[in-house]
C-alpha cells in the first residue's frame, strides 16, 4: 500500500532539488549501451544541442522514425518553438543532408551550417562564454601558458582540426598563448554583442584545443593524459563551448558516411509540450523535509547536519523560513518526446532520445519506469530540478511509482545525513 502523505509531490521535488545529492550517484552510460548505440545517441544529442537558441532554461529533445520513403524528425522543447526557430531548424536539416544536387564539399557544408548556428544561437553561446570568463578570472595569469609540445602532437592535432584557421609557422604555443591572453583581456568585461566571425573563431579554437589529449608512457607503464588546459573546470567549459563546432562536424560527417545515401525527405514534427505554469514554493525546504520525516517516523534533521552531508546544497538564511520562490512547472522535453513515441504504438523494442543537456534524474527514472517501451538517453546530469512535472496522459501505475520514488528518495537522504 503506497504511503499517503500530506506533503505534496511538488514540495518533495522542490526539497530534493535544493539538497544537492544526486550528482555523485549518476550512472555510467558507456556500461549501459553498446558502442554503436552510444554513437547514435551522441549524434542525437548533437542535433538537440544545435536547437538551443536562448540563454536560460532552453532545452530540446529529439527522436527519429525511419520509414520507407522518409525520415520523421520529432522534437520538443520545454516551450513551443518560435516561427524563426522552426525556419532555422529546417534550414539546418536541408544543409546537413545536402539534398540539392550540387557536389558541395563536406568542409564547406560544415562551415555554412556552423555560421548559421553561431548566428542563431549567439545569445546561448554567449552565456557559455561568460562561464569561461568567470573561471578565468579565478586563475592566476601564469597558469595559462602552454609551451610543451616536444613530440609535435598538439601541432599536428591543431593542423588537422583548424586547417586554414591555424597559423602553422607560429605553432601551438603561440596559438594557445594568444587565445588565453585574448580571453584574459576580456575576462573583467562583460561579453559584447556577438560578432559572428569572432565568436565562430573562438569556438573553433576551443574545440581544437579542447579535443586534444596526449597519451604518454611514464616509467614504461603509466599512461598520463595531458590536456591543453591547466584546470579541469576550464577544460570542461572549453569542451562545452567547442561542442557547437564539434556537433556540426560530427553531424555532417555522419550523414556523409551513410553509403548509397538516397535523397530522403525529412519531415519535421514538433511535439508541443504541456502548457507551463508558474507557482510559488516556500524556500524553507528543510521544513518540508522535516515534516515528511515526522510523517515517516524517522529522525528530523538540522540545517547544519544537512549542510555537512550535502555541502553543495542551496544556502538557507534565517529569513528563508518566511520566503517563497517562483518556480516554473514544466514537462521536460524528453518526457514529451517519450510519451508521443509510446503513443504511436509501433513495434519498437526501444526508442533512442537525444537531449541537449543530458536528462535530469527524474526524467531518467520516469523513462525507466515506463515498461511498455525501453527509452535510451545518452546522458544523465544527475540533478533534480524544481518544477518537474509528470507528463499528462501517462500510465497511472507509473505516476504512482514515481511519486513513491520521490518519497523514498527524500527519506533516504535524511537518513543518510543523520548517519543511518
Ligand atoms: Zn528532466
Amino acid at each position: 500500500m503506497p504511503h499517503q502523505s500530506s506533503i505534496t509531490f511538488d514540495e518533495k521535488v522542490y526539497a530534493l532539488s535544493k539538497i544537492v545529492h544526486k550528482v555523485k550517484f549518476r550512472n555510467n552510460r558507456s556500461e549501459k549501451y553498446t558502442s554503436s548505440q552510444l554513437i547514435h545517441l551522441r549524434l542525437f544529442d548533437d542535433i538537440a544541442l544545435l536547437m538551443i537558441t536562448e540563454p536560460g532554461s532552453d532545452v530540446a529533445a529529439v527522436a527519429f522514425e525511419q520509414r520507407t520513403t522518409e525520415i520523421i524528425f520529432y522534437f520538443a522543447k520545454n516551450r513551443p518553438a518560435t516561427t524563426e526557430e522552426l525556419t532555422y531548424i529546417r534550414n539546418l536539416a536541408i544543409l546537413a543532408q545536402n539534398s540539392d544536387t550540387t557536389n558541395w564539399k563536406t568542409t564547406n557544408r560544415i562551415d555554412s551550417i556552423f555560421n548559421e548556428v553561431v548566428r542563431f544561437c549567439g545569445p546561448k553561446i554567449l552565456t557559455r562564454f561568460s562561464k569561461i570568463l568567470r573561471v578565468l578570472t579565478k586563475l592566476p595569469p601564469d597558469a595559462l601558458s602552454f609551451q610543451d609540445d616536444t613530440n609535435g602532437d598538439l601541432d599536428r592535432h591543431l593542423q588537422k582540426e583548424l586547417g586554414v584557421w591555424y597559423d602553422t609557422p607560429a605553432g601551438p604555443a603561440v596559438l594557445v598563448d594568444k587565445f588565453f591572453s585574448h580571453l584574459c583581456g576580456m575576462a573583467p568585461k562583460k561579453p559584447k554583442v556577438p560578432n559572428v566571425a569572432g565568436l565562430g573563431q573562438i569556438i573553433r579554437v576551443a574545440h581544437a584545443t579542447g579535443s586534444f589529449k596526449c597519451v604518454e608512457m611514464v616509467d614504461g607503464k603509466e599512461i598520463v593524459e595531458h590536456t591543453v588546459y591547466p584546470n579541469e573546470d576550464l577544460a570542461t567549459q572549453m569542451r562545452l563551448l567547442g561542442n557547437y563546432f564539434g556537433a556540426v562536424k560530427r553531424i555532417v560527417r555522419n550523414v556523409d558516411s551513410i553509403k548509397n545515401r538516397k535523397p530522403t525527405e525529412i519531415r519535421m514534427q514538433e511535439l508541443v509540450p504541456a502548457k507551463l505554469f508558474q507557482c510559488r514554493m516556500p524556500t524553507d525546504y528543510l521544513t518540508i523535509a522535516n515534516n515528511y520525516a515526522t510523517e515517516r517516523n524517522i529522525p528530523t534533521i538540522s540545517y547544519d547536519t544537512l549542510k555537512n552531508a550535502y555541502p553543495d546544497s542551496t544556502f538557507l538564511s534565517p529569513d528563508d523560513a518566511h520566503r517563497s520562490q517562483s518556480v516554473t512547472f514544466t514537462v521536460h522535453a524528453e518526457c514529451t518526446v517519450a510519451m508521443f513515441m509510446a503513443s504511436l504504438s509501433r513495434p519498437w523494442e526501444f526508442v533512442k532520445i537525444g537531449s541537449s543537456k543530458g536528462s535530469c534524474w527524474l526524467c531518467e527514472r520516469y523513462l525507466e519506469l515506463d515498461t511498455k517501451l525501453k527509452f535510451h538517453v545518452s546522458n544523465e546530469h544527475g540533478k533534480l530540478q524544481p518544477g518537474w512535472s509528470i507528463p499528462p496522459g501517462g500510465d497511472a501505475v507509473v505516476n504512482a511509482q514515481v511519486a513513491e520514488l520521490i518519497g523514498d528518495e527524500l527519506e533516504e537522504i535524511v537518513l543518510r545525513a543523520v548517519g543511518n
